[in-house]
């Protein structure tokens, strides 16, 4: 069928389909391969779902993931000089130096695999990273998932993480099942005082850059105060409208 279809439109034939030339129908293919290679970031205060949103969007778009926290707190776990030196700020709430980020992100993306779409979790964090993301890779778009802080505050200090699977439960909102509660553990920046210092850091050096990204025309809110369906929901139509803007907007 498919070959019977390839010959017909490659001699001057019409798509049965979409009624399009050879030429067209191509284009379109390639133009549709390229989206596969969107270049996310997505933004949002600590706990506004950015990462649970990740997780899925990475699944289902088969794109990596990268998030400088994951990859931070594995260096912190694996007990090397940048990790010791960057769990103080971790554990302070503040966050690490631009320097050892960008050098962690430039490292990722040399990576095979980094030539496939890529969600960039947590990073840029402040307008010097993500001018240097646009020195080493272009950015397809932005969306930014918005929660307030207070909401922020119940979902963090509530967060608590099963250390056998990595599953994250809530103490309200999530429950885990009873016969684990024991060994469930609560992230060590995860307290009330260490959240409201991120939440500053995320107001003074982060939040510039919804704007930094809106005057570039790259920027997509999605409002985050919902359930994680329903902010996947958005998050799916935000993406479906970037692919189509590609679609008309990317050269042949
Ligand atoms: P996260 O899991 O994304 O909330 O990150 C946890 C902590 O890692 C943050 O509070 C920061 O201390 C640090 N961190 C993660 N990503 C960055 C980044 N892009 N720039 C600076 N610090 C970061």
């Amino acid at each position: 069928m498919y070959k019977r279809q390839h010959k017909k439109i490659s001699t001057g034939g019409r798509d049965e389909k979409f009624g399009l030339s050879f030429n067209e129908f191509t284009t379109l293919c390639k133009k549709i391969n390229e989206m596969k290679n969107l270049r996310l970031v997505i933004l949002g205060r600590q706990g506004s779902g950015k990462g649970t949103q990740c997780l899925r969007l990475s699944e289902l778009y088969r794109t990596i993931h990268i998030s400088t926290g994951d990859m931070l707190r594995a260096a912190v776990k694996a007990g090397s000089p940048m990790g010791l030196a960057a769990k103080e700020y971790m554990d302070a709430g503040l966050l690490v130096s631009d320097e050892v980020i960008i050098g962690l992100i430039e490292e990722r993306l040399q990576n095979d695999d980094a030539g496939q779409g890529v969600l960039f979790d947590g990073f840029p964090r402040s307008i010097p990273q993500a001018e240097s993301l646009e020195v080493i890779a272009t950015v397809s778009s932005v969306i930014s998932i918005e929660v307030p802080d207070d909401a922020i505050v119940d979902r963090i200090v509530g967060r608590r993480m099963d250390p056998e699977t990595g599953e994250i439960y809530h103490v309200s909102f999530k429950p885990a099942p009873t016969e684990i509660q024991d060994r469930l553990v609560q992230r060590p920046d995860d307290t009330e005082e260490t959240v409201r210092a991120r939440l500053g850091a995320y107001h003074t050096q982060t939040a510039p850059l919804a704007d930094w990204y809106s005057e570039r025309g790259l920027l997509i809110r999605i409002d985050g105060d919902a359930s994680i369906e329903q902010v996947g929901a958005s998050v799916e139509e935000a993406i479906a409208s970037i692919s189509c803007c590609l679609l008309y907007t990317s050269d042949a």
